[in-house]
């Protein structure tokens, strides 16, 4: 098993937004978390990521396994050090002042002691332009002038710059007209079957969700009431009614 999350709680102060849930993914899966707004999705995204939100530090039980050992006590920085996971957080967070390819180039630098370190960022960039061309054609263009879809395309391939064959994104669709967050899930799909790559998705579009992953869990209000394959979650009475338009 790649990830184990097992009875995770996440509290900010004496709020508890996640009281305690599991789930786990297979190494070449294509996972989704699904639920609506406040339900616990960025919650669980950072806790993974070992990240905090810099307003209020979240305070975390239970435990999550990578590859079977705890990394609870983990640093973010390792996890990236080490190609483990990469996030691609709600709202991109991209350099608006670097340049398309300044923005890659950083997203590179756990390998900026590696000798090789020229080629693997070449090639790491070969793969992200020929997933999205239209970054290659914007290269030299500064992160803010990117469009919305853009701007998410330069959030993926930072993280498939960091060299990690995990990677989560949250609420991709977020603000994307319907051709580029479909142009953004099919690069994500060529990238789990051509690379082998591991998605988590989280979204509050069950819809889109459900097409492009394999499986998934539902999220409510800091608890997982329900998980199955795509078809059987959207063909679940509940998951119809509250999260696919009846
Ligand atoms: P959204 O889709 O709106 O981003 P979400 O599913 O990602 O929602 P979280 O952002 O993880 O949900 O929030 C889960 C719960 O934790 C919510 O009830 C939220 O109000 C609460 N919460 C989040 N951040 C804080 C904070 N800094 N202090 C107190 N409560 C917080």
């Amino acid at each position: 098993m790649l990830l184990e999350v097992q009875n995770l709680t996440v509290s900010y102060g004496n709020i508890e937004a996640l009281h305690g849930i599991s789930f786990n993914i297979e190494r070449g899966e294509i996972v989704t978390l699904i639920g609506a707004n406040g339900a616990g999705k960025t919650s669980t995204l950072l806790s993974l990521a070992r990240l905090t939100r810099p307003e209020a530090p979240m305070v975390q039980a239970g435990d999550i396994l990578y590859e079977g050992k705890s990394i609870l006590k983990t640093d973010a920085h390792m996890l990236i050090q080490n190609h483990l996971m990469a996030l691609v957080p709600e709202g991109r967070h991209i350099f608006g002042n670097l340049t398309v390819q300044e923005n890659l180039q950083l997203a590179a630098f756990s390998y900026r002691r590696n000798p090789r370190r020229a080629a693997i960022f070449s090639e790491a960039q070969e793969l992200v332009f020929d997933l999205f061309p239209r970054l290659k054609e914007r290269r030299k263009q500064r992160g803010e002038l990117l469009s919305g879809g853009e701007q998410q395309m330069l959030a993926v391939g930072r993280t498939l710059m960091t060299g990690s064959d995990f990677i989560m994104l949250d609420e991709p669709s977020m603000g994307l007209a319907p051709k580029l967050m479909y142009e953004m899930f099919r690069a994500l799909r060529r990238l789990n079957q051509e690379k082998n790559i591991t998605i988590l998705v989280v979204e509050q579009n069950a819809k889109v969700a459900l097409e492009f992953a394999l499986r998934g869990y539902v999220l409510k209000t800091g608890e997982i009431i329900t998980s199955g394959t795509s078809e059987e979650l959207a063909a679940n009475p509940e998951v119809k009614k509250a999260y696919l338009g009846g």
